[in-house]
This record gives C-alpha cells, sequence and structure tokens, in this order.
C-alpha cells in the first residue's frame, strides 16, 4: 500500500471510479442517474448511518469522508443533520481527495453532493465517503 496510490477516475469528468459487481463506472455519474436532481423526502438512521430517502426511493448513506463509517467528524449529531437535509434536493456532485491528518499523510478520493439551500454552497455541499455511491439504492 503506497499513499500516491493513484485512483482511477472518470475520462470524462475526472470523478474518481466506483467498483460495482465487478466493473468500475463514474461515480458521479452512477450516483446523478439515481439521485440527481432528486429531493429528500426523509431521513432515517439504521445501525448509526444516516440516510437520505428520496422522491424516487432511493436512499443514499451518508459516510464520514475519512474512514468510510459512520460521520463522526461534524459537531452536529446525525439526527440534527437529518433535520437539516430533509425537504432539499440534489443539485450536483462534486469530488476532492482526503489527506489524513495524521503522519502517514495518505489520501484517498472522496466524494460531495450538493444540496439545495440559501446557506453558502461550501456549507450545503457534504462531503462523503465512496462508500456512499456504492451503497445508493432502492428501497
Ligand atoms: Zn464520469
Ligand atoms: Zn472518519
Amino acid at each position: 500500500m503506497s499513499s500516491t496510490q493513484s485512483h482511477p477516475t472518470c475520462p470524462d469528468d475526472g470523478f474518481p471510479l466506483v467498483e460495482l459487481n465487478g466493473k468500475y463506472v463514474c461515480s458521479a455519474e452512477h450516483a446523478d442517474a439515481r439521485i440527481g436532481g432528486r429531493r429528500i423526502v426523509t431521513t432515517t438512521i439504521r445501525n448509526g448511518y444516516l440516510y437520505l430517502e428520496f422522491d424516487n426511493q432511493t436512499s443514499i448513506p451518508l459516510t464520514c469522508p475519512c474512514c468510510g463509517g459512520q460521520l463522526h467528524l461534524r459537531q452536529i449529531s446525525a439526527e440534527q443533520l437529518g433535520q437539516l437535509l430533509a425537504g432539499r434536493t440534489v443539485e450536483g456532485f462534486r469530488h476532492g481527495q482526503w489527506v489524513s491528518h495524521d503522519q502517514s499523510g495518505a489520501k484517498h478520493p472522496i466524494f460531495a453532493i450538493q444540496f439545495s439551500g440559501e446557506e453558502d454552497v461550501n456549507t450545503r455541499t457534504m462531503q462523503v465517503h465512496l462508500d456512499s455511491v456504492r451503497n445508493i439504492s432502492e428501497t
């Protein structure tokens, strides 16, 4: 394992690829086809993960951008975050890189979802781990 190992990205838009059923697919295209432009009708917490449930019976769990686990970097609880996001629509996606703050300096690509709202665009953009994209599912 090397911290400089590069992750495969989509030649069209630079988004990281995710492996699904043994095939690499573009994370942005995968997410856009399922939740792009969709409205969050409700949010639920299952096994400690906050799930956004959309108006097309699709859901996505929010995972921590650093480790893919439950959200633990935010000052607010999963319940509060769910209340904050309910009713919003997905405006778009961004990609970036997570860089560890420990001495390893490990890096990995992350995915971000931009939600509708009045706040500054960075405030309503949520970074998640690529595991969130892998776990988009129909409910
Ligand atoms: Zn792409
Ligand atoms: Zn984490």
